[in-house]
């Protein structure tokens, strides 16, 4: 067997197809019976890999590529060299701190990997006493639509994510099919007849860039699409009435049609409820306190609010909200009927165990009473509703100098309004 392994790896440069190894089977099925298996493989077969291949070349530069999510990812160019008979000119380097934990640099020699892997790697850099080039700087703007590229801090962990993304979600070519698929889809803005398929043929042919030239096909082109294989009249037609169909459209959709990132259906619902209005949320997001404001509203933390706030601060997003919201009536979501009752409008704080309902029926009453319901207290709460256990809330609320009552007083309190 290992000769045959030996023999092998030295034809493999000359094969006609990629192997990475030989695998070694018991050539009998009565043995192979008797040998069973173990949770994921046979005790019969066992691989013996080839040791990665591995040659020594130059950077010459280091690429961004952006990917369909936003995500960027450096590639080394390659000064073109052969590994395992197969010539490689592009190795990734993951990530920012991939590369600064190799401190690979634009000029350096360096180790090139392929392994079982389709993608090569970079191993190392090789050792040298020659002067080297300035440490690789990451770029903090997308190099394929300039906007602001970020990484996120995870609210849990504390810590950054690993990979830096653009934020300019509705304008960046890299991100916009995906995007506009998003957009059009069943829980966006549902616009039937523009299936994943159109978006990338329009797209493609340069018809739509971002959501609002959807809304601009039938004034613009009208005649491109008309003459488009399988298009005619009738299907035209059809699609420009679906499109206009959706002129009108409730903020929640409309939230998340925009696909910012950790905004789903949920999210979008949640926010529309306690904006009621496209205005009113512009406005809290043109807020300097934008990011703590919005984790006010139960249910949005930290990475939420940011990403949020990332979408909205980057000026080439606003440019395009601007386009189309012009082309748009996004339709309030109604805020819950006037009950009448003392806690209507305010903002309350639920901390501690509750004994005579659960912690969703209670937010579930106040919301229906028009309270807002929100999971931290600040300058904005108008009640903390404390009950035992509670703790670092109920200091915050005693700082604060906010209104702090028991399960009983709440009940008196909405006892009232029925
Ligand atoms: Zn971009």
């Amino acid at each position: 067997m290992l000769a045959y392994y030996a023999r092998l790896g030295e034809l493999r440069p000359t094969l006609r197809h990629e192997i990475d190894g030989v695998v070694y089977k018991v050539d009998r099925f009565d043995l192979q019976r008797r040998l069973g298996a173990v949770s994921d493989h046979p005790r019969w077969a066992i691989a013996h890999k080839f040791p990665a291949e591995q040659a020594e070349t130059v950077v010459e530069a280091i690429d961004i590529q952006v990917g369909r999510t936003g995500k960027l990812t450096p590639v080394a160019k390659l000064r073109p060299v052969t590994v395992g008979g197969v010539v490689v000119s592009n190795a990734t380097l993951h990530n920012e701190d991939e590369i600064a934990r190799k401190d690979v640099r634009i000029g350096d020699t360096v180790v090139v990997q392929r392994a079982g892997d389709v993608i090569p790697q970079i191993v190392r850099v090789v050792e040298t006493k020659a002067k080297r080039g300035p440490t690789f700087k990451f770029p903090t703007k997308c190099p394929v639509c300039g906007s602001h590229a970020v990484r996120e801090v995870d609210e849990k962990t504390g810590k950054e994510d690993v990979d830096r993304r653009c934020t300019g979600g509705l304008i960046c070519p890299a991100q916009a099919v995906e995007r506009l698929r998003h957009f059009v889809s069943r829980n966006a803005f549902d616009i039937e007849g523009m299936g994943e398929k159109n978006i990338q043929a329009f797209f493609d042919d340069g018809l739509i860039k971002e959501p609002a030239d959807i809304f601009l096909l039938s004034e613009k082109h009208a005649d491109a699409i008309l003459t488009r294989e399988g298009w005619g009249e009738q299907s035209a037609k059809k699609l420009f009435e679906a499109i206009d169909a959706r002129r009108q459209i409730p903020l929640d959709r409309f939230i998340n049609a925009l696909g910012i990132r950790h905004v789903g259906e949920t999210t979008a619902k949640l926010l529309a409820r306690h904006f009621h209005s496209l205005l009113a949320f512009y406005e809290a997001l043109n807020s300097k306190t934008a990011a703590t404001d919005l984790q006010a509203i139960d249910g949005v933390g930290e990475t939420v609010a940011e990403a949020i706030k990332d979408f909205y601060d980057e000026p080439r997003n606003l440019a395009a909200l601007f386009r189309l919201d012009s082309e748009l009536t996004v339709l309030d979501v109604a805020a819950p009927a006037a009950s009448g009752s003392p806690v209507e409008g305010k903002t309350v704080v639920f901390t501690g165990s509750l004994e005579k309902m659960t912690r969703q029926e209670a937010k579930a009453r106040a919301e229906s009473l028009g309270a807002k319901v929100a999971s931290s207290v600040s300058k904005k709460t108008d009640l903390v509703i404390a009950g035992p256990g509670a703790g670092s809330k109920r200091a915050e609320a005693e700082k604060l100098g906010v209104e702090i009552i028991d399960e009983d007083g709440w009940l008196t309190l909405i006892g009232g309004a029925g």
